[in-house]
C-alpha cells in the first residue's frame, strides 16, 4: 500500500495548512522550533510483528495492525498509538478514516481533555482504539507541557506498582513449549491462555518447570458452566490467582452462577469496554480488566479504575500487543490496580519506543514527563 496515502493530518480548519509527516519527522526530537498554537495530529500505519504466534480460543495470528500517532502543540510532540487485534473490529482503514475526520485544530487549549473526548464521541461511536491513540498522545503532550509524568499528576505512588504477568500460550511441540516457559523466568505471575483445548496440559507443562503463581484467561472459551466450575476448582489447587473472562460475554447469568461457586475471583475482559460497563459487570464478575484500547485511552481508564474501586471490585490493567508507547501510558495507572498484565511490548519484535521496565517482575514507570517514552 502506498505510504503517502496514509500520511495525512486531521486538521481541516481554514487556517491550518496540511503538512503530512514523514518517518524522519516521526523520529525528530520532542521539541521542534515550530510554534503552531493549535493541535496538529498526524499518523501512520505500523504493523506490529509478534515474536510468537498468538493462539487464542478463537483465532491465531503473527502480526497485529497498528497506527502510530503524533500530536503537536507549540513545538511539543506527544506520542500515541492504536493497536487493532482483529476480534475488536477496528482496522488500519477504520482508524485512519476516523483520525482523518477529526478537526483538532479547533481546540486552542490542549488541556480541554473532556471537550476533546466529547468531540471524538460525537464524530462516531466505537472506534475505541482510534480514540485511544489521540488520548494517549494528548496525555503525553500535556504531561510534557506540565513537565510531569501522569502518575504524579494523578497523585499515585510509583512504589505501589504491581507485578505484571507474562503471557504464554500452548504449543504442541514440547521444545517450543519449554522455550516459552523459559521466557517466563523473570516474572512473578504467568498468564495462561485457556479455552483452546489444551487447558490442563498448559498448566501441567508449566508445573514441570515452575511453581510460579498463575492467572488464567479463558478468552470466553468455556461454554459449559459446570466445566467452568470444575476448571476453577482445579486451578485453585494450583496456585492460580484469578480467572479472566471464563465464559462468553453474553452468558451473564451463567457467569453470575459461576461466581457464586468459584473459589477464584472472576475478571471481566471482553464483557467490558468503557465506563458505563463497569456497573454492568458488578454482580457477575469480581473485577474488571481495563485496557486503553477498549476504554478510549487514559482519561476514561482512570475513571473506570476509580469507579470499580469505589464499588469494591478488583481492578486489573491489561493491554493488547502494543509498542512501549501505549503500554507505558497504561503503566502510569498501575499504582491504583490489583493486578497488571502489561507485557504487550515484550511480545513484539519491532518496538520503536523505550519506556516501561519490568524489574524483578514488577512494573517500573520511567521518570520522564508525559507518558514516559522516548523514541529508540
Ligand atoms: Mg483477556
Amino acid at each position: 500500500m502506498n505510504r503517502r496515502n496514509f500520511l495525512k493530518t486531521s486538521a481541516l480548519g481554514l487556517a491550518f495548512v496540511a503538512s503530512p509527516i514523514s518517518m524522519s519527522a516521526l523520529d525528530s526530537p520532542t521539541r521542534t522550533t515550530t510554534r503552531s498554537g493549535r493541535l496538529n495530529l498526524s499518523f501512520e500505519p505500523y504493523e506490529l510483528k509478534l515474536r510468537h504466534s498468538f493462539n487464542l480460543a478463537r483465532s491465531q495470528r503473527t502480526t497485529t495492525p497498528g497506527v502510530q500517532v503524533q500530536l503537536e502543540y507549540d513545538g511539543i510532540i506527544g506520542y500515541g498509538e492504536a493497536s487493532m487485534p482483529p476480534y475488536l473490529g477496528e482496522s488500519v482503514e477504520s482508524v485512519t478514516k476516523f483520525l482523518s475526520s477529526l478537526d483538532l485544530a479547533q481546540f486552542s487549549d490542549p488541556f480541554r481533555i473532556e471537550d476533546i473526548h466529547a468531540y471524538m464521541d460525537s464524530i462516531a461511536d466505537a472506534n475505541r482504539a482510534a480514540k485511544a491513540s489521540v488520548d494517549i498522545a494528548l496525555h503525553d503532550l500535556l504531561g510534557k507541557i506540565m513537565g510531569q509524568p501522569w502518575y504524579k499528576i494523578w497523585g499515585l505512588n510509583p512504589d505501589n506498582t504491581p507485578n505484571t504477568s507474562f503471557t504464554i500460550s500452548y504449543d504442541a511441540d514440547p521444545a517450543e513449549m519449554k522455550a516459552k516457559i523459559d521466557e517466563t523466568a523473570p516474572f512473578k505471575v504467568v498468564k495462561v491462555k485457556m479455552g483452546v483445548g489444551h487447558d490442563k496440559e498448559t498448566v501441567e507443562a508449566l508445573r514441570q518447570h515452575s511453581d510460579v503463581a498463575i492467572c488464567v484467561d479463558a478468552n470466553q472459551g468455556w461454554t459449559d458452566k459446570n466445566h467452568a466450575l470444575e476448571m476453577c476448582n482445579w486451578l485453585a489447587e494450583r496456585n492460580c490467582l484469578f480467572v479472566e473472562q471464563p465464559m462468553p460475554k453474553e452468558m451473564i447469568d451463567e457467569t453470575a452462577w459461576l461466581r457464586e461457586r468459584s473459589p477464584l475471583p472472576l475478571i471481566a475482559d471482553e464483557f467490558l469496554q468503557r465506563l458505563p460497563d463497569v456497573a454492568r459487570a458488578a454482580g457477575a464478575y469480581d473485577g474488571i480488566n481495563i485496557k486503553l484500547m477498549k476504554s478510549t485511552g487514559m482519561h476514561e481508564a482512570y475513571q473506570m479504575a476509580t469507579l470499580a474501586r469505589a464499588m469494591g471490585m478488583k481492578v486489573m490493567l491489561g493491554c493488547m500487543t502494543e509498542t512501549s508507547c501505549a503500554v507505558t501510558a497504561a503503566a502510569q495507572l498501575s499504582p491504583m490496580v490489583d493486578w497488571a498484565d502489561l507485557d504487550g511490548n515484550l511480545l513484539i519484535a519491532n518496538d520503536r519506543f523505550d519506556g516501561i521496565k519490568i524489574v524483578d517482575g514488577k512494573v517500573t514507570i520511567p521518570d520522564r514527563p508525559g507518558i514516559g517514552v522516548e523514541l529508540i
